[in-house]
């Protein structure tokens, strides 16, 4: 997720710099005035609240902000993250931000301020007062907005430059300019966090070639359980040897064994762009587990994909490899086979469906030789890629 706080005096632009980034970075947009202004058209208790104190100019009181913003982001819709504007704004509400990123399971990346001088701002102000239809744009609510801006807003700086995430850009140059300026903040923002795929599909669907060829061309790196599991047997451990008898009933190996090495697989990749992984996670517990895992690394899922391929083409498939040197413990009998795919079925479904309703699930057609498909399931990764960065 990309979490921003747009941050300047009344007139700095917060508000048209938004409407880029909203629509670049696919963002949901929360500025605590629109909202407030909503809450008021509605005659609501809280907008009857805010009311006199907005036309004054003053700053409404963080419990009131506090309940219009855990109404919106509770809503929480499919965004790539969140864009505020005009929040926070006093000390107070910089540590509400923080409560509300934990709950949400994120943090925020950065607090972008547009630097403006006073005059400049009640200029613009004054000048956007002849058409916003605002009644708080008129010199003295807005000598009165800067002086709150002054007073209470500035100190929350400090708050973001001890935690270091503090940028701030040039807010007097032209629209473009200021855009340019935050753009190249949030792209080296971008290149700090992880693109993490999961990729989904039925046993001979193909998500293990697809899944390491696509690692290699986008620069990813690929964590397949499976093979992971296979290198343990390779090597005799005892993990190994407990795995081996799974496999051989069909089995799925128990979580503990799996998360210690997905653990170790995180732990040990530095200097990476992302993962995909395959065949990860099967049950609902494991995507709970992947969940945590990448979020104690800071990270969190950005891309899900399922390859679909029709079952009677999974069948052949699998029973063609089963006759090849690829054949794996898991897959040299009917049985076996018909076992795995009643267990995608009964277990990871469930969970692909979860993930459907959470972030969205993009199904390719997994039909067609390895260079069609391999093809489909890049460009969904190009546009994702794109649309994250
Ligand atoms: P804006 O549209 O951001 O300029 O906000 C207009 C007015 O709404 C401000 O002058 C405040 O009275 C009130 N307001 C907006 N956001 C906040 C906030 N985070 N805390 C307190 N008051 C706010």
């Amino acid at each position: 997720m990309l979490n921003i706080a747009l941050f300047g005096p009344p007139g700095a632009g917060k508000g048209t710099q938004s409407e880029f980034l909203v629509r670049k970075y696919n963002l949901y947009y929360i500025s605590t005035g629109d909202l407030l202004r909503k809450e008021m058209a509605a005659k609501s208790k809280l907008g009857n609240e805010a009311q006199s104190i907005i036309a004054s100019g003053g700053l409404v009181p963080d419990e009131i902000i506090v309940q219009i913003i855990e109404k919106t982001i509770t809503e929480n819709p499919g965004s790539n993250g969140f864009l505020f504007d005009g929040f926070p704004r006093t000390y107070i509400q910089a540590y509400i931000l923080e409560g509300l990123m934990i709950k949400l399971h994120t943090s925020l990346n950065c607090l972008i301020s547009l630097n403006v001088p006073e005059e400049e701002s009640v200029s613009r102000l004054l000048n956007r007062g002849k058409t916003s239809g605002r009644s708080d744009d008129n010199e003295q609510v807005i000598r009165n907005r800067l002086h709150e801006y002054n007073q209470k807003t500035l100190p929350v700086l400090q708050f973001y430059k001890d935690k270091g995430i503090y940028r701030e850009v040039d807010g007097t140059a032209s629209i473009e300019k200021v855009h340019e300026q935050i753009t190249a903040i949030i792209s080296q923002e971008l290149s700090k966090s992880l693109f993490n795929v999961v990729l989904f599909g039925y046993p001979g669907s193909g998500r293990g070639s697809q899944g390491k060829a696509l690692a290699k061309h986008f620069g990813l790196e690929y964590v397949a359980t499976g093979a992971m599991l296979d290198q343990e047997i390779r090597m005799h451990t005892e993990t190994g040897k407990k795995i081996t008898e799974l496999y051989e009933n069909g089995q799925l190996v128990p979580d503990e064994i799996v998360v210690q090495l997905i653990e170790k697989k995180l732990a040990n990749s530095k200097e990476i762009k992302g993962f995909i992984f395959k065949g990860y996670p099967r049950t609902l517990v494991q995507s709970y587990i992947l969940d945590g895992l990448l979020r104690k690394h800071g990270s969190s899922l950005s891309q899900i994909i399922e390859i679909e391929v029709p079952t009677l083409e999974l069948i052949s498939r699998l029973d063609a490899r089963s006759k090849t040197d690829s054949c794996m413990p898991y897959d040299n009998s009917t049985s076996k086979i018909v076992k795995r795919l009643h267990e995608h079925e009964t277990k990871t479904v469930p969970v692909i469906e979860k993930y459907n309703q959470l972030h969205g699930v993009t199904k390719v057609n997994g039909m067609g030789d390895f260079e069609e498909v391999f093809t489909r399931i890049s460009e969904v990764i190009e546009n994702g890629i794109r649309s994250m960065r």
